[in-house]
């Protein structure tokens, strides 16, 4: 059984309001996307990772990539959400991989992740029947609103924000996919299906970069955090 990784990235960043997508951004001296490729290529037990351009991406030939060409390859199948894009990408990539292979998808924005992050995930999940995900349980208060007022506070116990990579095999995935499109996240289709994934503790490191504050501190978090990676 095989680990690959399928990274979309056909998304426009509008919440960031920047002049081209936020994948191509620069942070930390590379395009954004740069640095979550270069993760997942540096760990060992994956073997190929995919990312999901939309088909009229004109800003990835101006990235330098050569020294991933080993693992990397590129589908300019990108669609309208991004389950989409997903969705495309693990048709895509069917004909390189067995229903049993395990699939990491990750999200581009999702910079800072490192290669200790993934081993962790990976080896927490091992040979689960479903699969899982990296999260982090919630710490602050949560408040419902209701016409700008707090109509409730939310218990916080047992509440997880979910991260990427999200790990399941193609097979299941794929199914779970065509059978519930409209999902924010891969567990969310799998859950759909009835089953339930692993939660695996990440940390606020791998944060998602929506907003231009998120560049700042991934910026911090990628010169200053020293080699995370191989922690
Ligand atoms: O917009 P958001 O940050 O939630 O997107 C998460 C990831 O999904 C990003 O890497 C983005 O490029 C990708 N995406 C995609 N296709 C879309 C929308 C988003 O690949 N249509």
């Amino acid at each position: 059984m095989s680990c690959l990784a399928l990274v979309p990235a056909a998304g426009g960043g509008s919440r960031m309001g920047a002049e081209r997508p936020k994948q191509y951004l620069p942070l930390a001296g590379q395009p954004l996307i740069r640095h979550a490729l270069a993760t997942l290529c540096a760990v060992p037990a994956i073997e190929r990772v995919y990312v999901v351009l939309a088909p009229d991406d004109h800003y990835w030939r101006d990235g330098d990539f050569a020294d991933l060409a080993a693992k990397l390859r590129v589908l300019r199948c990108g669609g309208a959400t991004r389950a989409e894009s997903v969705g495309n990408g693990l048709k895509a990539m069917a004909g390189e991989v067995a229903e049993d292979d395990w699939v990491l998808v990750h999200d581009a924005a999702r910079a800072c992740l490192t290669v200790a992050q993934v081993e962790a995930l990976i080896g927490a999940v091992g040979d689960d029947p479903v699969g899982g995900i990296l999260a982090v349980p919630v710490a602050d208060t949560l408040k419902r609103e209701e016409r700008g007022r707090i109509a409730a506070t939310v218990v916080r116990d047992g509440l997880w924000q979910a991260q990427t990579p999200q790990m399941f095999r193609h097979g299941l995935l794929s199914e779970a996919l065509e059978f519930t499109p409209g999902v924010t996240d891969e567990a969310g289709a799998i859950e759909a299906l009835g089953l339930h994934p692993r939660l695996v503790a990440g940390d606020a490191g791998n944060f998602k970069i929506t907003y231009p504050l998120d560049l700042y501190l991934a910026e911090i978090i990628l010169r200053h955090g020293g080699r995370r990676g191989e922690q």
